[in-house]
């Protein structure tokens, strides 16, 4: 499917402006109509998104459902269940003078919103921020990545037969297609570079601006936790997406005298799940282009660690799953988020070094930690900052719709997930209704000012 031409872009955005003001997207029965239709559009082409995934990615048929349509199926129809409760009013908390005011909070849609979304999870991506703005009653661009391009096609035939083009649009195409849609408020999912050149743009237009980012997520291995466990839940998560996850677990901290025990542990972990190896199984997603296999490769040729589990390639999109221990702060490894693969085992002498290492570099979306010991959980929490803390598991934090999904720092900014999206597309608006009855009281503030009025 061809790109969308840039001169259709700006009647794209009239329409949907247009839209909004007619308050098309408005009323809770219409959001709720299109978040199930949202729902049905999955539901009745299930087969046709697990194929488009399997083109763009290699996407195993299990990880498909389980982690993208299947899950959005779900917060689609959960959405249409709770909006009516997330979009009501609430009255908060006054003076007693003033609660006759009814000082409320009014959930007002903001506009006409502009999702601009990766590659890695094309589907989930692109979908959560829409379903989010449906609830809050935006009209909506839709931006998929150019780069999963077979996904970006099927939903640019399907969406329009399902939910209402006057309000919400797919628009295909990379940067120029992009640069022309930023005007709108944006919703952007993608790597930190990218996201510096879109907030310039937003800054430009004073639009609001959501980023999900990505960074080095770090896992803390720690004795007190039994490692045959650690090390499965570990491998099992890092080869979700071929390690194309931005909560992938990107590098291992473990005290010296525990990894060769961790490697043991992962080794037996890997010839469990994958008996031939992870090269020539089917349960596994390849690197989405030749250039982020030359962009990994590179890290693996110039990194000088030690290989202790994989380190082949195939073609020009098959990475074998490959662990590395003795990392040095400045290995190729250490360079910036690894998306893929590799998993580097960085050895540390105490519990001080593990935390002031994670302490120097920026905060991580995701810091996960093995430990039974509760006194480092309470470290962890009390002297680190990341998106999320998980202790004795990696990812599964995704799995959970009431809790906010976000990076701090240079891993991004705002939340989403259920209501959380809904709360990133709607204004709070503030609003009180003052009676004609409190002018007596209210009498006092107007001038002449005098002695009597300051007793007030
Ligand atoms: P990408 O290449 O798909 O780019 C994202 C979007 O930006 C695409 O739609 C693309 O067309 C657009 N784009 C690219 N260059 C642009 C430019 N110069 N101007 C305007 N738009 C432009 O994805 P990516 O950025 O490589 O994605 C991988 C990164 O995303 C990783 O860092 C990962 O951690 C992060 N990520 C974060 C989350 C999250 O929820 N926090 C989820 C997935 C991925």
């Amino acid at each position: 499917m061809s790109n969308t031409p840039i001169s259709e872009i700006p009647g794209i955005r009239d329409t949907l402006r247009a839209s909004f003001r007619k308050g098309l997207t408005r009323p809770l029965e219409w959001r709720k109509h299109q978040l199930l239709q949202l729902a049905r559009m999955l539901q009745e082409n299930v087969d046709v998104f697990a194929e488009a995934l399997h083109k763009d990615l290699g996407k195993p048929k299990f990880e498909a459902y389980a982690y993208e349509i299947g899950v959005m199926i779900e917060r689609s129809v959960d959405s249409a269940k709770r909006v009516d409760e997330w979009a009501k009013p609430v009255v908060v908390d006054a003076q007693d003078w003033q609660r006759p005011m009814q000082p409320t909070i009014h959930k007002a849609p903001v506009g006409t919103v502009l999702i601009i979304a990766p590659w890695n999870y094309p589907l989930a991506l692109t979908l959560q921020p829409l379903l989010g703005a449906i609830a809050a009653g935006c009209c909506a661009v839709v931006k998929p990545s150019e780069i999963a391009s077979h996904f970006a096609a099927a939903l640019a035939e399907k969406l329009p037969k399902y939910l209402d083009s006057n309000a919400y649009r797919v628009v295909l195409g990379a940067v120029p297609e992009t640069t022309k849609l930023l005007e709108l408020q944006f919703f952007y999912t993608g790597n930190g570079r990218i996201a510096r050149i879109i907030s310039v743009a937003a800054a430009q237009h004073l639009t609001p601006l959501t980023l999900e980012l990505g960074g080095k997520s770090p896992v803390l291995v720690d004795p007190s936790f039994d490692v045959t466990i650690a090390a499965k839940r570990i491998l099992g998560a890092k080869m979700q997406n071929g390690g194309q996850l931005c909560v992938s677990p990107d590098y291992v901290i473990v005290p010296r005298t525990h990894q060769d025990a961790l490697v043991s542990a992962l080794k037996n972990a890997y010839a469990e799940f994958y008996p031939q190896g992870s090269l020539v199984s089917d349960s596994i997603s390849r690197i989405v282009s030749p250039d982020h296999h030359s962009r990994l490769m590179d890290l693996l040729n110039r990194s000088k660690s030690e290989v202790v589990v994989g380190g082949r390639s195939e073609g020009n999109k098959k990475i074998e799953l490959t662990v590395f221990k003795d990392v040095q702060p400045e290995d190729s490894l250490m360079e910036g988020e690894l998306f893929g693969p590799f998993l580097p085992i960085v050895p540390v002498d105490s519990i001080d070094e593990a935390i002031n290492f994670i302490r120097d570099r920026d905060h991580p979306l995701a810091l996960y930690a093995f430990t039974d010991d509760p006194k480092i959980k309470q470290r962890l929490i009390d002297e680190t900052l990341s998106g999320a803390i998980v202790f004795n598991d990696v990812v599964q934090q995704l799995a959970f719709n009431n809790l906010p999904f976000g990076g701090v720092g240079p891993s991004g900014y705002g939340r989403q997930s259920s209501k959380y999206t809904f709360d990133t597309f709607s204004y709070e608006r503030s609003g009180i209704d003052v009676p004609k009855e409190a002018e007596p009281f209210l009498a006092a503030r107007y001038p002449p000012y005098n002695e009597e009025k300051l007793k007030i």
